[in-house]
């Protein structure tokens, strides 16, 4: 399993350092137009219609993004208010006008769709909310941030598999070494939650993931996307 995860890592990486730079605004405009694309996706999985509130905030240096109650919703652990972590906006950030932004509000946006589930802390949670992430990111044409993603789902997972081991980073493109080369390995099994995405999709037998809780999703065109 390993060697399939750096060996996809390794070809993920080389399709995205082949493609010419797509530039991502960092602004409020981009990420409700984004969120206007993927919602119908969301519906067509099965959930209701939920209109999306995005705002920036600091939620600490590598907080990507977060979900919030809305503040009359006191009892409620997990909201539909969208938090994307404010340093997405500073040229200075490992990740500014990356389509990186772009897989956060995916994730973020599932959360928002998981509702309830996602209030019962269902253990599967983050996995589920990546695996939704990952195919309305695919079926909205978004194959930027859906290769951006794969590759960072793939890297950690590699990383989270055997962190003694990382001759093979040095394979990587310079950006991808950039972002992840200074990973540690607690950081990389503690996104475990989310990198398990990633095996949920590739061992599939039918093509169908079927959550604990919540609509099954069609994974089967991110699966001949990971084929080896
Ligand atoms: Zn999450």
């Amino acid at each position: 399993m390993i060697q399939t995860l750096i060996a996809l890592a390794l070809a993920l990486d080389a399709l995205i350092a082949g493609r010419p730079a797509i530039a991502v605004d960092p602004t409020k405009a981009a990420l409700y137009q984004a969120a206007d694309d993927l919602a119908p996706i969301f519906e067509e999985m099965g959930y209701p219609y939920i209109e999306p509130v995005i705002t920036f905030e600091n939620l600490g240096a590598r907080g990507r993004g977060a979900v919030y109650i809305p503040y009359w919703q006191v009892n409620h652990y997990c909201g539909h208010r969208i938090a994307i972590g404010m340093q997405y906006r500073y040229p200075n950030y490992e990740l500014y006008g990356t389509p990186d932004i772009l897989a956060t509000l995916a994730h973020e946006m599932a959360h928002t769709y998981q509702g309830v589930l996602c209030e019962r802390k269902v253990s599967t949670v983050e996995e589920d909310a990546t695996v939704m992430g990952l195919v309305a990111m695919e079926a909205a044409g978004y194959d930027d941030a859906l290769l951006w993603q794969l590759r960072e789902l793939m890297i950690l997972r590699a990383l989270d598999e055997d962190c003694s081991d990382r001759a093979w980073m040095d394979k990587l493109s310079k950006q991808a070494r950039d972002i992840y080369g200074d990973t540690s390995c607690l950081e990389a099994t503690g996104r475990r939650a989310y990198t398990q995405a990633i095996l949920t999709i590739m061992d599939d037998d039918d093509g169908i993931v079927d959550p604990p809780a919540g609509p099954e999703m069609d994974v089967s065109a991110l699966q001949e996307m990971l084929k080896p």
